[in-house]
């Protein structure tokens, strides 16, 4: 479904991606781990176009996010993404938050989109909340909103980066829950995420960065099963959040 090969990213002469190859096949769920600047934000942006890269190269469901030929927009309203921040849409209500892209992006009609909207709303069990605004909803619930927003356009694949890192410790497992639910419903997902019980509930696979490198890349047993086989660099990181 997502195939990243020899990815290399630099921004002036600083080289924030290095070589990066791996694969996520549909319904896998991959999560990317790593220290602080290791460049997995800018990995996981890279996928959906945010981010453009020099070398290498990442097709989404077959289609090549580098190439010049390719509709960036549409890609995108195909994948959906989950931020750190929610980054939902202030001035508006809960219910057009859900439906403004279904709209204008997707040509759906207003109707078709708020009904579509409200059934993931009520999933991330949020439905009374629809006439509030963004503001007015904590930062769990701003979260399982961006979270129901990304599924009304109803995506092939999922992104999320950091979605739980912003969120007081007791709301993060109400996001958590919601995403643990997609993963077995069979939704490709790459996560970057530092949640280690997310990864050992739900993860085939995890991915370990450093210094814009994927220096490890392993079935989830392996990785948690044998720290020991690991890397200096990812046991050193693993001993901090484990
Ligand atoms: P964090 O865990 O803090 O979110 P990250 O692994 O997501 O880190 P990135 O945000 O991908 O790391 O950043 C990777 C490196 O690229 C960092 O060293 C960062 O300072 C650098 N970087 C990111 N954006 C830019 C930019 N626009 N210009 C120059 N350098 C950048
Ligand atoms: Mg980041």
């Amino acid at each position: 479904m997502i195939e990243i090969k020899n990815v290399s990213k630099w921004y002036g002469t600083f080289q924030v991606l290095n070589d990066c190859t791996t694969n996520v096949k549909k319904g896998e769920v991959v999560v990317v781990c790593g220290p602080s600047g290791s460049g997995k934000s800018t990995l996981i942006k890279t996928v959906n176009g945010l981010e453009p890269f020099q070398k290498g190269d990442i097709t989404v469901d077959g289609t090549s996010v580098g190439s010049p030929k390719t509709n960036l927009s549409k890609l995108r309203s195909r994948v959906g993404m989950v931020f750190q921040n929610f980054e939902l849409f202030p001035h508006l209500s809960i219910r057009e938050n859900l439906t403004i892209a279904q709209v204008k992006v997707l040509g759906r009609n207003k109707e078709e989109a708020v009904a579509h909207g409200m059934k993931y709303l009520e999933r991330v069990g949020l439905k009374a909340q629809a006439d509030k605004f963004p503001g007015q909803l904590s930062g769990g619930q701003q979260q399982r909103v961006a979270i129901a927003r990304a599924l009304s356009m109803d995506p092939i694949c999922m992104l999320f980066d950091e979605p739980t890192s912003a969120l007081d410790p007791e709301m993060v497992n109400e996001v958590l829950d919601v995403m643990v639910e997609l993963a077995h419903e069979g939704m490709t997902m790459m996560c970057v995420t530092h949640e280690m019980g997310f990864a050992r509930k739900v993860a085939n696979r995890v991915i370990f960065m450093d210094q814009g490198a994927i220096v490890e890349d392993c079935e989830k047993e392996e990785f948690f099963g044998n720290i020991s086989a690991r890397s200096e660099r990812a046991r050193q990181f693993l001993s901090k959040i484990l």
